[in-house]
């Protein structure tokens, strides 16, 4: 799944010039946040959020406050979210690890602190850990065009399937969550149950369960349900 995350990113020619800490570290693509005309939060605290009443189409469905609904960007992050990744950091106070849910912050009341990355610290690694069944794993992305988009909804899935019954999971959601958003509840829906599509799409609803629409992005709900169900279902035709 990780090399499909990658895959999926951006362009040749961007993925060339990009390194992993600034892909995880990339801002959001929310039009307001880059627009500096507009009232944005996440850029100047205090001033508003544009895309709450404005045009949120891309904007997140998961992990949304009052005060910033934007979404996480990265591909690659939401495959390594799904892995259990772990970033190595150094900074003044010395070396530590940060594990990759615990790297994005949700936006509460304060959107412009992202990450929980302290002043001057730099990211040097990030370390994967073995799972015994990542080679049955899957990133799936859904875009307005085939490439050079970003997501409008991704899955990443790995799953432990033995006697067609569903052992274990990892699952995470792109494209739909202010940050790369690990769907610890699906996980749960699927594990002892039978493969196939009525346990993917319980997993989908459990998933998306805490979601929250705005006027223009309540299609991504069901799209992200649908994203994540088609991600098993091929990988279970594997
Ligand atoms: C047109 C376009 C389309 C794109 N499409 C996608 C897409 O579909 N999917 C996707 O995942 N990405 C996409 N990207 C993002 C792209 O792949 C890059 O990851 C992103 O632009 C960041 O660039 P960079 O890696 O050079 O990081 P930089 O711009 O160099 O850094 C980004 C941030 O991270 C900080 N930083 C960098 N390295 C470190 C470090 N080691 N420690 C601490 N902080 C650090 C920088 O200070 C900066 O704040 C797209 C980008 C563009 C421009
Ligand atoms: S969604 Fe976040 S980034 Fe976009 S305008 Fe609102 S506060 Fe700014």
């Amino acid at each position: 799944m990780l090399s499909q995350a990658v895959l999926a990113g951006a362009s040749g020619q961007v993925r060339n010039m990009a390194t992993t800490a600034g892909n995880l570290l990339q801002r959001t693509r929310c039009f307001y946040f880059r627009d500096t005309a507009t009232p944005c939060n996440k850029r100047e605290p205090g001033s508003g959020c544009s895309a709450l009443d404005g045009y949120n189409r891309i904007h997140a469905v998961l992990g949304t406050s009052a005060h910033c609904i934007a979404t996480h960007p990265s591909d690659m992050a939401v495959a390594l979210v799904a892995l259990d990744a772990r970033v190595r950091v150094v900074g003044p106070a010395g070396e530590r690890v940060v594990s990759l849910g615990a790297l994005h912050r949700l936006p509460g009341d304060r959107p412009d602190r992202e990450t929980t990355l302290e002043p001057g610290e730099l990211i040097i690694a990030v370390d994967v850990p073995p799972l015994a069944f990542a080679s049955r794993s899957l990133y799936l992305k859904v875009r307005d065009r085939a490439s050079f988009a970003f997501a409008l909804a991704s899955a990443a899935v790995a799953v432990d399937v033995r006697d067609g019954t569903v052992r274990d999971a990892r699952i995470a959601l792109g494209g739909v969550g202010t940050k790369p958003w690990r769907a610890a509840g699906a996980e749960e829906a699927l594990r002892g149950r039978r493969a196939g599509r009525d346990a993917y799409r319980a997993a989908a609803d459990a998933a998306l369960a805490g979601a929250v629409p705005r006027a223009h992005n309540a299609f991504k709900i069901e799209l992200a349900k649908r994203t994540l169900v088609r991600a098993l279902l091929r990988l279970e035709s594997r």
